[in-house]
C-alpha cells in the first residue's frame, strides 16, 4: 500500500497548478518552473504572461517530458 500511495503523491506533484487535471509540461522561460500544461501555458500567455509560482514574466515556453 505504501508504494500506491507514493505513486500517486508522484502523479499528484506532476499535474498542472492551475487546472489540476493535466500533467505538467510546459517549462516557463527565464524562471524555469514546471508547473503547467500544454493548454494552461497557451491560456497564460494570452493573458497574464506571469508564471503562476513566481509570477516572473514569460518570455518564452519550452516543451519537456517528465
Ligand atoms: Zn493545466
Ligand atoms: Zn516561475
Amino acid at each position: 500500500m505504501h508504494l500506491l500511495q507514493e505513486e500517486l503523491r508522484k502523479q499528484e506533484s506532476s499535474l498542472c497548478v492551475a487546472c489540476q487535471t493535466s500533467k505538467k509540461s510546459i517549462a516557463l522561460v527565464p524562471c524555469g518552473h514546471v508547473c503547467l500544461c500544454p493548454a494552461c501555458a497557451d491560456q497564460i500567455a494570452l493573458t497574464t504572461k506571469k508564471c503562476p509560482l513566481c509570477t516572473r514574466k514569460i518570455e518564452s515556453q519550452l516543451k519537456v517530458y517528465l
